[in-house]
């Protein structure tokens, strides 16, 4: 596996981004030069812009998470799950993603650093509702507990990402770091791969194109998840078939 030893990957944590979605169909602000169905960052994606219209904002996340529900996993997922599968709790993804394509592939130890769309909590109270449960067509939905304004639990730009020590303490104890589908330039994401790197774990990169923080990586594959993924662990299944993983 060009340096990297296949029998080694006994501790994994994946770091996926916008790429792997985008195999299933789902758009982010980058596809389109930071428009999305014609709207900016700026107006859907901030504390402020709900602050402003939350009316307009509510509108946004009800068709991403329609969106996401009609999406399904790939093939890239798939392999991900059959990872997980084999290592059990030495397997975790942490995703930049909020479509929940990961648990419906079948992965249980996913950290939704950016939150994620079929969820919402309170802005008075706090309590979190799943979209399931509350009356999503009506113009603004409220907590059922104490009649709050209920936001989506999504991470907007100029907040602070969920789980980010659970995050470190998972990029310090694995010995194989894979980023699946990011371009390396949002922040704190970015950095994982480096932070993997110097507390000695192996690093593999997927992706369309070279990422930015491309010289972190000790093998980088160019092109889809779902093409690449698939083959890699299918390669490891079968080496761990017959050998002890050490
Ligand atoms: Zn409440």
């Amino acid at each position: 596996m060009d340096g990297i030893k296949i029998g080694s990957w006994t501790k994994v944590v994946v770091l996926t981004g916008a790429g792997i979605s985008a195999e299933s169909g789902i758009r982010t602000f980058r596809d389109s030069g930071g428009l999305w169905e014609n709207h900016r960052i700026e107006d859907v994606a901030t504390p402020s812009a709900f602050a402003r219209d939350p009316v307009l904002v509510w509108d946004f996340y009800r068709q991403r998470y329609h969106n996401a529900l009609a999406s399904e996993p790939n093939a890239g997922h798939s392999a991900l799950a059959d990872m997980e599968r084999k290592l059990k709790d030495n397997f975790h993804i942490i995703t930049q993603n909020v479509d929940g394509l990961h648990r419906r592939a079948g992965n249980k130890n996913v950290v939704e650093m950016h939150g994620r769309l079929d969820k919402c909590f309170c802005t008075i109270c706090g309590k979190q509702h799943f979209i399931s449960d509350i009356e999503l067509d009506h113009e603004l939905p409220y907590c059922t507990k104490c009649e709050g304004l209920l936001r989506p639990d999504i991470v907007w730009f100029g907040e602070i990402p969920h789980d980010l020590d659970i995050i470190d303490r998972l990029i310090r104890k694995c010995n194989l770091f894979i980023v699946v589908g990011t371009s390396g330039v949002v922040y704190p994401a970015a950095g994982f791969v480096m932070a993997a790197k110097f507390s000695g774990a192996k690093t593999i990169g997927i992706n369309l194109e070279a990422p930015h923080n491309f010289q972190y990586f000790d093998k980088f594959y160019e092109g889809k998840a779902g093409d690449i993924l698939p083959g890699l662990v299918a390669k490891w299944l079968e080496f761990t078939a017959v050998h002890t993983l050490n």
